[in-house]
């Protein structure tokens, strides 16, 4: 008798839930990885060149974090911190604490990008309330940007499909531009632009009520919204002079950009004269070896909340000392392996060959970033920056043959692809300079393919 079990006779993916953007075909099977390769079930081997989703920091298969996995897990893998603190979770603050430097004193620790940017904004809904300013409620963000999957989290997220799809639940939200620097409004500069932007959220406030606003947030390098976009300095000072004039806390969301990957510990670091109220990180601190999300604050804001009656806000593997020990690990290897002078350096060699190709390929437009968040926009024409049309989904396209030619990248289409089509160039932090030019060949010959193919369809 034929077993029906869910969908496996008809050959569709079993995990029927997950549909990687559109696409219905199905992914190869992953087996195992190590460093910056992984292999599939029949034996391929891909080079990882975006960490997945910008998150594995380190490498696959680090003995070190494997380790302490193990020697964590056979002590103890979970306790509640309402019941029990741990050793893991203080060292993890410690050391993440001292990393992130002053200013960042505190560590608060959850599953993810999404749950860490929902503490950040009940941390600062709690300040607020324990300085007596309760009409601050209203944060505001950019459009595009994206700062997570749960309703807070979309709530705040710049993408005008996923409204379109879940605006009806989600909570108010308060959207200013961001600033682009590639494909710029008519009549501006990057310079102009980025003034216009800050402009921007000057006036968001004002019409507002200044009274009402409780933070700001903004990714300080691009994601998967704005393929790695690094905005003009004056902006960053703009802004960072607009929310201290208001009171208004400032929130860089640095789920990927932080923990090294921009070449330095935090991407704020790149401007120390506007530097965030409220950090958030996830993805690159526990480097995929374990769901991991933090918030760090000041201690004068945390000790404010905390005479207040305390921080309301817990899930039930916040600060699991698992979850602490592995990500402690992770961050060690940061350090003794020099990752983020390594990420700086291997960014810097990496970002030259994406350059070149464009001098040989017209399909390369910007290449953006810093240290190893880096994006290629692909575009038809590098004079006029004309997009490859809506409706071939150039990044797809670019991915899929990756994947045909052993190279493993990522893109996401946000906002139904209205801003541009790019590619996260994005390899672990332990990347060497042979395998960065293994990367760059092979993404040489995808680019290649590209074009020819773009050719053959008449485009
Ligand atoms: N914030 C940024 C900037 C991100 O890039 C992401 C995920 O890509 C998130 C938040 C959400 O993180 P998570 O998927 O871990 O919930």
């Amino acid at each position: 008798m034929t077993q029906m079990i869910g969908t496996r006779d008809t050959g569709e993916p079993i995990q029927v839930f997950f549909s990687p953007h559109g696409t219905t075909a199905r992914p190869p099977r992953i087996e195992r990885g190590d460093g910056i390769y992984m292999w599939d079930t029949t034996g391929k081997r891909y080079i990882d060149a975006s960490s997945g989703p910008i998150a594995n920091n380190i490498g696959h298969a680090n003995a070190s974090v494997l380790n302490a996995m193990q020697e964590q897990a056979a002590k103890v893998a979970f306790a509640y911190p309402g019941q029990f603190e741990s050793q893991a979770n203080e060292d993890l603050a410690d050391l993440l604490t001292d990393m992130a430097g002053p200013g960042f004193d505190r560590a608060f620790f959850v599953s993810g990008g999404s749950e860490a940017n929902e503490s950040a904004i009940k941390l600062c809904r709690q300040y607020m309330l324990a300085t007596d300013q309760p009409q601050r409620c209203k944060v505001i963000s950019r459009d595009p940007g994206y700062h997570g999957g749960t309703a807070g989290a979309l709530a705040l997220t710049g993408d005008q499909q996923m409204h379109d799809m879940f605006g009806p639940l989600l909570p108010a939200h308060y959207k200013v531009p961001t600033p682009w620097t590639y494909r710029l409004p008519p009549n501006h500069t990057r310079d102009s632009y980025a003034r216009h932007c800050a402009q921007a959220l000057e006036d968001k406030i004002q019409a507002e009520g200044p009274e009402t606003i409780m933070a700001f947030i903004l990714e300080p390098i691009g994601g998967v919204a704005t393929g790695a976009l690094v905005a003009e300095d004056i902006y960053m000072s703009m802004v960072r002079e607009i929310c201290t004039r208001h009171g208004i806390l400032l929130i860089f969301d640095e789920v990927m950009s932080g923990a090294g990957r921009s070449g330095k510990f935090l991407a704020a670091d790149y401007w120390p004269h506007a530097r965030p109220d409220l950090v958030v990180l996830a993805k690159g601190i526990a480097a995929g070896y374990t769901p991991m999300g933090a918030v760090l604050a000041s201690n004068e804001l945390v000790r404010t909340v905390a005479n207040h009656g305390g921080f309301m806000n817990g899930f039930t593997y916040s600060c699991n000392p698992l979850s602490c020990a592995v990500a402690l690990a992770v961050l060690q290897q940061v350090q003794t392996h020099s990752l983020i002078d390594n990420a700086a350096a291997r960014g810097d060699q990496l970002a030259t060959r994406l350059r070149a190709m464009g001098d040989t390929n017209r399909t390369v437009g910007d290449i953006r970033g810093r240290g190893l968040l880096l994006a290629l926009e692909l575009v038809t024409d590098q004079d006029t920056k004309a997009r490859v049309p809506l409706e071939m989904n150039a990044a797809a396209m670019v991915q899929r043959i990756g994947m045909e030619h052993g190279l493993a990248l990522y893109h996401r289409r946000t906002a139904y692809g209205q801003h541009g089509d790019w590619l996260m160039i994005a390899p672990p932090l332990t990347i060497t300079p042979d395998q960065v030019d293994e990367l760059a060949d092979t993404l040489a010959q995808t680019l290649r393919q590209f074009d020819q193919d773009l050719s053959a369809a008449g485009v």
